[in-house]
């Protein structure tokens, strides 16, 4: 549902709803707002119903749910569409992620699945990348999207408290520690101020583009 807009928009100071009920990654993209002087409204916090996310693309289910908040409230709305690709398992569990873990969302499950097709299929490739897809959706059906990854190797068994979902399961590549073992900052931040985790790549781009100067 693209208007016949086509440029980009950058943010006016203001309301901006955060398109997600996933805590692990509300909590992340607000500290990553936090310095730009938002009023943050989260579609849980507004009771917005959660879209069911049947795009068949990270772009395509970041924009279901970034409209569906921005057209039930009139504003701006950020989304999240993330996971995990594997690639001894054909990009699996990929946009699906969330799925893995079953309806009690466990991702000790999910991340046990992982491990376990890995041993069915007999490979000894353990390489893997986090996506994530933002997408700024406008009252309007205008939608922009910014892509960020990160790529790396699978540990077994899975290490570290912090973080949410796979994250203890994921060592970026260059490091020796899963994102579990990583503090938020250490997560997003290299030691020379880049960004590492794919939320913050794909940030920095909302950032560069979307974000009052
Ligand atoms: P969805 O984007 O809400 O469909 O769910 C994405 C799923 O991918 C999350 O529930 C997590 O399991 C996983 N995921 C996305 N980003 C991260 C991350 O930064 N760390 C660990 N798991 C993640």
């Amino acid at each position: 549902m693209q208007t016949e807009t086509t440029e980009n928009r950058r943010l006016e100071p203001g309301k901006l709803v955060l398109a997600s009920h996933n805590k692990g990654k509300l909590r992340e993209i607000q500290e990553m707002l936090a310095p730009h002087g938002f009023e943050v409204l989260s579609a849980g916090d507004l009771n917005l119903p959660e879209p069911v996310e049947d795009g068949d693309t990270f772009e395509a289910n970041a924009a279901i749910k970034a409209l569906a908040s921005a057209k039930a409230t009139g504003l701006p709305a950020l989304s999240d569409d993330s996971g995990v690709c594997v690639n001894g398992l054909g990009g699996d569990p990929g946009i699906y992620s969330a799925r893995w873990a079953g309806p009690g969302k466990d991702f000790g499950v999910a991340m046990q699945a992982v491990h376990d097709k890995l041993v069915e299929a007999g490979t000894a490739d353990r390489s893997a990348y986090f996506v994530a897809v933002l997408c700024l959706a406008w009252p309007d059906g205008h939608v922009q999207f910014y892509r960020g990854e990160i790529h790396g190797e699978l540990a077994w068994p899975p290490r570290g408290p912090e973080g949410f979902g796979y994250d203890p399961m994921f060592v970026p590549e260059g490091f020796d520690k899963t994102f579990g073992e990583m503090d938020k900052q250490e997560k997003h931040i290299t030691k020379d101020g880049k960004a590492l985790s794919h939320r913050a790549r794909a940030f920095v781009k909302f950032q560069e583009e979307c974000l009052p100067k």
